[in-house]
């Protein structure tokens, strides 16, 4: 889920909002100031439920915030870079950057944002009903303190991608040591959940309830495919494990001079080869990267005036990986990176190229029908033969 704004930053963690987000809190102060708290506090006024409504929304996206922050700062303890959390129409995710590297540190991640929520409901309830308050800010912190609690039931509902079924996971992760199986249960649990939301969902609003029915189809939808997906990236993983940068990377890829015009540069290189980006080289090092994409915001009569080096991406701004990188390790970091591809070191020096493309012609090689296995003996059987990078390329 990729924020489209930014919120702030806690404990040097990035937080952001996706704009479906806004649609949520416009939704959850309509039906709280128009149904809920007119119901369970009545005789305040219609500006005092609006007033309990935007307050009631807006801790309730702290409580989420703080569920996902359980988990993020879990993860830093346990050694696993966050990207940031962002917050959307289903609640919050906490956005990892490298893999989880046990079944301990998978259960601790899960588990941190439900205890969160616990807290976080208890401790309304708890106040709500102990201590004498006035009947609005009373129905706030019962409604938090409500709604924490559902949330956290149905996040330990065992179905990938819930918190539940990442704890799930973890289980059997442990039990078995085989996190590939381990995956392939949680999430065969999570899409059997999902499509259990839509057809309920269904069910539900050909019986009255429309928005209701509606909005728990929704849900299963989003389960079902974030399950799918997940196994996708646990079996996209697996395949690309062993697979050397080396073998997939463009090893002398064409290269554009520092010192060329835009104007060479579109006609002798980019028309010539078209290629999406080209590593620029002074003096024999590469100094950084052009695509096409860069040389279009000038205007096309300065071409001729304007040089290669001015338009490229620095050095510093790209990517740098190892040709004797694990490609399953480098992949992650690249398809998230903004140009989708880095420049791989050969021998200390910046001389081959890698992008997401030429991964996903991989990919597809690896994992066609069930012939990987053989595929990958037959790689390997060729790259020891001939010592060069054997997989096709286009
Ligand atoms: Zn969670």
């Amino acid at each position: 889920m990729t924020p489209t704004f930014r919120l702030g930053r806690v404990a040097g963690i990035e937080v952001g909002a996706n704009w479906s987000w806004l649609l949520v809190v416009a939704l959850i102060v309509w039906s709280l100031a128009a149904g809920v708290f007119p119901d369970s506090n009545p005789g305040l006024s219609d500006g005092t439920y609006l007033a309990m409504a935007v307050v009631a929304a807006l801790l309730f996206f702290v409580s989420l915030f703080l569920h996902e922050l359980g988990h993020a700062l879990q993860a830093q303890r346990d050694g696993v870079a966050i990207e940031g959390i962002t917050l959307w129409v289903f609640g919050g995710v906490a956005r990892f950057r490298g893999e989880i590297p046990s079944a301990g540190a998978e259960l601790r991640i899960a588990a941190a944002g439900p205890a969160v929520s616990l807290v976080i409901g208890a401790a309304c309830l708890a106040f709500a009903v102990l201590v004498p308050l006035p009947s609005a800010v009373d129905g706030v912190l019962h409604w938090l303190g409500y709604i924490n609690l559902v949330l956290l039931v149905f996040n330990l509902i065992p179905a990938f991608p819930l918190d539940g079924g990442r704890i799930l996971r973890a289980l059997l992760w442990r039990a078995s040591g085989d996190r590939r199986a381990a995956t392939r249960v949680a999430a065969a649990a999570g899409q059997g959940f999902g499509i259990l939301l839509i057809v309920t969902g269904f069910f539900v609003a050909a019986f009255g309830a429309v928005f209701g029915g509606l909005w728990l189809a929704f849900v299963g939808f989003f389960l079902l495919s974030a399950a799918e997906a997940e196994v996708n990236m646990a079996e996209a993983h697996m395949a690309l494990t062993g697979v050397r940068v080396a073998e997939v990377m463009v090893a002398e890829p064409v290269t554009a001079d520092a010192g060329m015009s835009l104007q060479r540069f579109i006609d002798e290189i980019f028309f010539a080869h078209r290629y999406t980006a080209y590593p620029v080289v002074m003096d024999g090092e590469t100094v950084g990267l052009i695509s096409f994409r860069d040389a279009l915001p000038v205007p096309r009569d300065r071409w001729p005036w304007v040089l290669v080096r001015e338009r490229a991406r620095p050095r510093d701004e790209i990517l740098v990986v190892d040709a004797a990188s694990d490609l399953a390790d480098v992949v992650p970091e690249l398809a998230r990176h903004e140009l989708r591809r880095a420049l791989v070191r050969v021998d200390g020096r910046a001389t081959g190229l890698l992008s997401m493309t030429d991964v996903g012609r991989v990919l597809e090689v690896l994992t066609v029908g069930r012939a990987a296995t053989t595929l990958a003996a037959e790689r390997q059987k060729r790259f020891t033969r001939t010592g060069r990078p054997a997989l096709p390329r286009t």
